[in-house]
């Protein structure tokens, strides 16, 4: 039976992360990243965004090139399924039954896009290369379901390639469950001016809607069976400590982790973001090399392009009252979220990178919002 050192399930940019920066912080020992897709660790923002629009090839969304890890030593066995996991025996097993032992094993199983009906979804390059065809057509009408990230995004790029598209979404204004209607409505006023035509409150694809093509981005499901099946803590995500440990010998990062965050005061929060998959596994790299034992720190922060017409940063995740200052019509503002003793929360921005950077410390220690 082969063994390794570090073993890490699931080949995405947490998996990935983890065996780079293990090897960047010095760590010598084997590694192996076990995924499903054929493809090596690559960038998933882009499948909604250039990738989408045909204006960035596979290759380009790839963290690194495949033969990059091999020069690491970091080995990779693509298109290869999990199955099991036995803590006790401290191995994995495969789809066709081979057993791999490991003395650290990381979970990094990602999400899953939610289907809806015969509607496409998106979560791989092979899905965005599916919906790329129909945007590449340049006409016809698409339906997008779903007025989250990636619902919007994927409208907007629809609409940048000359298709008719029609949003249907359960919020009353875009993304208004994320940041309150105020600041949604500037985001949706970005793509009515560009012609999306949007349908609200409305709960899947409304009565007679005829269109060429339906994509449904109406969530992720992240992938909890192996860890339950081990017998781990799992709820909405993989219970793990401020160190994103699960049991002896095991840590879950990315999508799946459901972490105890010493920014929000140990509570638990799971986070679906690009920045948070890669500093999980930026952060698990090193502790595995012994190149930090403090507990994980880090603001999460998310961003995206709405086309290339607008695009937003935020760091969070929080409620509370909120202050714009700016201008939302010069694409230049910031929205502070403010608890009711006037701590910030959490903090978008449209085109104002410093205010991120002063939110993110804000957020760590309990700070107001800066004077104007
Ligand atoms: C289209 C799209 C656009 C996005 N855009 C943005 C954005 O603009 N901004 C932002 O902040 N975030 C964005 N995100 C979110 C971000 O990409 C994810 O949060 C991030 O990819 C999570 O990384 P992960 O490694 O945890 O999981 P994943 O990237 O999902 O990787 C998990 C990998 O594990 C594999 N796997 C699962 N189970 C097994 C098993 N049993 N055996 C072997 N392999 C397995 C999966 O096949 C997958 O390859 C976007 C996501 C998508 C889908």
């Amino acid at each position: 039976m082969a063994g390794y050192d570090n073993v890490i399930v699931g080949g995405g940019l947490a998996g990935g992360m983890i065996g780079q920066s293990y090897r960047e912080a010095g760590g010598s020992e084997s590694v192996l990243i076990v995924g499903r897709e054929q493809r090596p660790p690559y960038h998933r923002p882009p499948l909604t965004k250039e990738f989408l629009r045909g204006d960035k090839p596979a290759e380009e969304t790839y963290m690194h090139p495949v033969e990059w890890w091999s020069e690491q030593q970091v080995e990779l066995r693509l298109g290869t399924e999990v199955a099991a996991i036995d803590p006790a025996a401290k191995e994995i097993q495969l789809a066709d039954g081979e057993r791999i032992g490991y003395r650290r094993l990381a979970l990094a199983t990602g999400s899953t896009a939610r289907p809806f009906d015969d509607a496409l979804t998106i979560r791989t390059i092979e899905d965005s290369e599916r919906v790329g065809e129909i945007l590449a057509r340049g006409s016809g009408h698409l339906a997008v379901i779903g007025g989250g990230f990636i619902g919007v995004e994927t409208a907007a790029s629809a609409r940048m390639k000359g298709l008719d598209v029609t949003l249907v979404m359960e919020n009353a204004v875009v993304w208004d469950h994320l940041f309150g209607p105020e600041v949604g409505a500037y985001f949706e006023r970005h793509l009515t001016d560009h012609g999306v035509h949007i349908i609200r409150n409305q709960n899947g694809l409304p009565e007679g809607l005829q269109a060429d093509a339906v994509v449904a981005g109406i969530g992720a499901t992240p992938n909890l069976d192996l860890a339950r099946a081990a017998g781990l803590a799992v709820e909405r995500g993989v219970h793990v400590n401020d160190h994103l440990q699960a049991a002896t010998g095991i840590w879950a990062v990315g999508d799946i982790a459901e972490y105890e965050s010493v920014v929000h005061g140990g509570r638990r929060i799971r986070v679906e973001h690009w920045d948070v998959a890669l500093n999980h596994g930026d952060y698990l790299g090193k502790l595995w090399a012994g190149a930090t034992d403090e507990p994980y720190d880090v603001v999460p922060y998310f961003f995206s392009d709405i086309g290339d017409w607008t695009w937003m940063e935020y760091v969070g995740p929080g409620s509370g009252q909120v202050e714009i200052r700016g201008s939302m019509a010069d694409d230049d503002f910031v929205a502070w979220y403010t608890d009711p003793e006037g701590r910030v929360t959490a903090c978008l921005a449209v085109n104002r990178s410093d205010d991120i950077e002063t939110a993110k410390e804000l957020i760590k220690t309990g700070g107001k919002v800066p004077a104007p």
